[in-house]
């Protein structure tokens, strides 16, 4: 929580929850760990973070959360997902078994990057986030394979593919910003709430 009330949560269910507090920690936020629908209330923003999409999928549909998230949204919540938090915020999905969120105009294809690259760190340029390149972390990430027109693509690897990409108050981003020291992809959500 803030001096101004903006109440920030993490969805602490499996994955990088702690990483993404300490991240608005340094944006002298405390966030709040989400695990059951009464913690949503009141909340001006929600993270989901990287970890196993079908778990944190699953562990949400068991936790009764998938209804109060798509509620709270509806009610003007904005969402940042990162990595597996990407692919449930997806419209539509490759290689997921389940049904992701479908609050985005996304198609995201799952573990698309292959093994031999499992993890890779690399600079992409986000005009968002000012001139300066973000070091971005890949952890057997997905990408963006289609966006619909009321999409904003933010940021693309060199070889062209999307990466990061904002649609009203929801924003994607198929990296972990979490586990490095530049704070600059949350300080840009906690500018949308
Ligand atoms: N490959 C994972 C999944 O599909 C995502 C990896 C991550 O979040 N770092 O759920």
């Amino acid at each position: 929580m803030t001096g101004n009330g903006t109440r920030v949560g993490v969805l602490a269910l499996q994955g990088a929850f702690a990483e993404h507090l300490k991240a608005l920690k340094r944006l002298k936020l405390s966030g709040v760990e989400v695990r059951r629908a009464a913690d949503l209330e009141g909340l001006s923003g929600l993270i989901i973070p990287g970890g196993e999409s079908t778990t944190i999928g699953r562990l949400m549909a068991d936790m009764g959360l998938r209804g109060p998230i798509l509620r709270r949204v509806a009610e003007g919540m904005a969402v940042m997902g990162t990595c597996a938090g990407m692919i449930l915020l997806a419209g539509k999905t490759f290689d997921y078994p389940l049904e992701p969120l479908g609050l985005m105009d996304i198609t995201v294809r799952r573990n698309a990057f292959g093994r031999q690259v499992d993890s890779f760190e690399t600079s992409v340029t986000i005009a968002a986030l000012g001139a300066t390149p973000f070091p971005a972390v890949f952890i057997r990430a997905p990408y963006i394979e289609k966006a619909g027109t009321g999409v904003e693509a933010l940021g693309r690897l060199s070889d062209g593919r999307l990466v990061a990409a904002r649609e009203g108050k929801l924003l994607a981003l198929a990296f972990h910003p979490e586990l490095t020291r530049d704070t600059r992809c949350h300080a840009l959500f906690v500018g949308m709430l």
